[in-house]
């Protein structure tokens, strides 16, 4: 694997791959890989020449400190995962790379980045886009993959892309989200549940479940008070938001035949630790 920390070097390699008509995949994570970032590459293993993956820890987009102090990192375990499942590619920069000077950059995304993740964690879509805007200039990739797991940020990045990201020709793709066996959805934030929040957290994706079977029996607030009210039973549990909306828009809905497509998002905390996850109703 050919690991580059500069913008320069790395813009260099992409760009000769292209002249010679190489498709370039691309998977943007934060490190501390697991299955869920795997399954991104081995998507983008198969649809293009080269895989590329950037591990960066963005400040930028973390709203709560502790929550950036906190985030594992573990660059050489990473490197021998991405090196098992042959990436072509690693780039992995430090912070001076990426913000040399701070990027006082505004996005604006409409409605979408002002709900859900964008209310209750202010400034943290600004930060991602500010970070992978700045990726997307330096890897111009063919196809860039995206986890459902965070399925606001996947219609926010294809949003970038339309709005502010032209002059390029990225395509967005998304991939489902892969979950551990008792269904708790993968994140690099479970290692630090302790072993008692982390059998806890298998609450919140059960009741999705659940849910799910329930759709035909309840109503949109019923269903929405059923998945609050049990994973609230849990002491180690506590919803931050819990909600169900047309999955094109986003747009909360109140009546099961208002949208098409309809997902349920959810955001828990697990003792200080912040977990998200959704499912699609359909
Ligand atoms: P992160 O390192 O958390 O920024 O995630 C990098 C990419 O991996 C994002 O596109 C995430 O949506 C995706 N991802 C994280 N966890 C999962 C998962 N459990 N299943 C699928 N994709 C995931």
């Amino acid at each position: 694997m050919e690991i580059y920390k500069t913008k320069q070097e790395v813009n260099n390699r992409i760009n000769e791959l292209k002249k010679q008509g190489k498709t370039i995949g691309f998977v943007p994570t934060m490190g501390a890989l697991h299955e869920g970032h795997l399954s991104l590459i081995r998507c983008s293993k198969r649809d293009n020449d080269i895989t590329v993956v950037s591990i960066f820890v963005n400040p930028t987009q973390f709203n709560d400190p502790k929550d950036l102090e906190r985030y594992p990192r573990m660059i050489d375990k990473d490197i021998e995962k991405l090196e098992a499942e042959k990436v072509d590619i690693l780039f992995a920069p430090d912070e001076k790379e990426m913000y040399p000077e701070p990027d006082t950059r505004q996005f604006d995304f409409g409605y979408l980045d002002k709900i859900l993740e964008g209310k209750h964690r202010q400034g943290h879509f600004n930060g991602v886009a500010q970070v992978v805007s700045k990726l997307f200039d330096i890897i111009p990739a063919t196809r860039a993959y995206f986890g459902k797991k965070d399925y606001q940020q996947y219609l926010i990045m294809r949003e970038l892309v339309k709005r502010y990201m032209q002059h390029l020709d990225i395509e967005i793709i998304p991939c489902p989200i892969i979950r551990e066996k008792d269904g708790l959805a993968m994140s690099s934030r479970n290692l630090l549940l302790s072993p008692e929040q982390r059998k806890s957290a298998a609450l919140i994706s059960q009741t999705l479940f659940r849910a799910k079977e329930l759709t035909n029996m309840m109503s949109v607030g019923e269903l929405k008070q059923f998945v609050v009210d049990t994973i609230n039973q849990n002491p180690h549990l506590k919803v931050e938001y819990f909600e169900i909306a047309d999955a094109e828009t986003l747009l909360p809905i109140e009546n099961w035949d208002e949208a098409k497509e309809k997902i349920g998002l959810i955001a828990v905390y697990c003792g200080e630790i912040r977990l998200i996850d959704n499912i699609e109703f359909n």
